[in-house]
């Protein structure tokens, strides 16, 4: 059997050890610690925002900003339908009620106009949304300027799902800090990655201040333990957080061999007409965590994948979308079609910044070959 060639497996420099032999020396093995603050303010500078909260997860960070944006049982959350489980899933902790938007073709992400259509018909029935989250898929920007716009018409709140996006920019502004609140995920298959952790990021200082309060169990300011409200045991490790210094130092790099990624894929097989790569439109600028390609049918799809299988390399459909998944199919959606038709044509081709040509070349040569 071929050597395996995953999807998007982790890079480490070995220079996150060193952040983690310091947090070691100076026992601060514990949620809280320099490599946290860090962290945290190295973060910041990274992406231009005001205030970050590192945290266990990037799940955790959206659940911790959909309560920061109010939203409680019954409340209705609009989110992006063509997406990860993990961007639905807290609008349910909180026994809320997610609406699915479908997308638009030109980024995958969140449609405009489908999103206007849905404000307009839930006020309509007497019940505004509470807030919205996009979501930027595979590190493509969600079309910012026209959900932007809508949020402010309509004051409906804003929660970039950046968990994909991180290192991505959107006229010149990084993902995640054009809205209210922002979160990133430093998961395994992530970018950059911590094993496991999330941040959430907003220039609304009062947010992190209750951020990080219900992160730690929602103490009140007493010598005792004493609590007027629920809290989360959601703060990232101090240990956890030097390995994050250590990535976000080489981020960029690793924006720029994914990038260099899809670039190799699309000089070579963008001459098979049944394979289609999708551009960034003018002044959308993607970290290119995975690199997508459209293939012609379903038929062909699985003919490459099951094709790339068997020489043991990993490749995916896109995402299934939340609207038809068992789970979150009952919820309201607006639907054009175009998320199903991604999911059932589309792959993801391994995109890890740690392949070598030869593993490209080896990607390459078996996708020819399954034509
Ligand atoms: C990975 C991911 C998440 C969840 O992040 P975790 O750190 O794994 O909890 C949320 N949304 C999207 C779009 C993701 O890809």
């Amino acid at each position: 059997m071929k050597e395996k060639i995953w999807l998007s497996s982790p890079h480490l420099t070995g220079e996150e050890q060193k952040y983690v032999k310091e947090a070691f020396d100076t026992n601060w093995v514990a949620p809280l610690g320099p490599n946290v603050n860090g962290f945290e303010q190295e973060i910041c500078n990274y992406t231009g925002t005001k205030h970050c909260s590192v945290l266990v997860s990037g799940t955790a960070a959206i659940h911790l900003g959909l309560l920061l944006l109010d939203v409680k049982q019954d409340d209705q959350v609009i989110c992006s339908s063509f997406t990860f489980s993990a961007s639905v899933n807290p609008i349910c902790y909180l026994k809320a009620i997610p609406i699915l938007i479908d997308s638009e073709k030109d980024t995958f992400n969140m449609c405009p106009k489908l999103l206007e259509i849905a404000i307009k018909n839930s006020i309509a029935k007497g019940k505004k949304p509470k807030a919205i989250i996009i979501v930027h898929l595979y590190g493509m920007p969600s079309k910012m300027d026209e959900i932007i716009g809508i949020s402010k018409k309509y004051s409906i709140p804003v929660l970039e799902d950046a968990a994909e996006a991180i290192g991505s920019t959107y006229k010149g502004k990084a993902m995640g800090t054009m809205t209210e609140i922002g979160i990133y995920s430093f998961n395994g298959n992530k970018i950059i990655t911590t094993s496991g952790g999330g941040a959430l990021v907003s220039n609304n200082k009062e947010f992190i201040k209750k951020a990080i309060f219900l992160a730690t169990q929602a103490r009140d300011n007493a010598p005792h333990y004493q609590h007027s409200h629920i809290g989360y045991n959601y703060r990232m490790s101090n240990i956890v957080a030097g390995i994050g210094r250590g990535q976000l130092e080489v981020l960029n790099d690793r924006v720029k061999a994914r990038r260099s990624n899809f670039e190799y894929y699309k000089k070579r097989l963008s001459s098979i007409k049944e394979i289609t790569f999708t551009d960034e439109p003018k002044e959308f600028y993607s970290n290119r965590w995975l690199t997508t390609i459209l293939t012609g049918s379903y038929k062909i799809r699985e003919k490459i994948r099951l094709t790339l299988e068997k020489e043991n390399i990993e490749a995916r459909p896109l995402w299934k979308p939340m609207h038809l998944q068992p789970i979150f199919k009952k919820y309201p959606s607006y639907i054009n079609g175009t998320s199903e038709d991604l999911f059932n044509r589309g792959l993801c081709l391994p995109s890890g910044s740690n392949l070598s040509n030869i593993d490209l070349q080896r990607v390459v040569d078996c996708i020819k070959k399954s034509f």
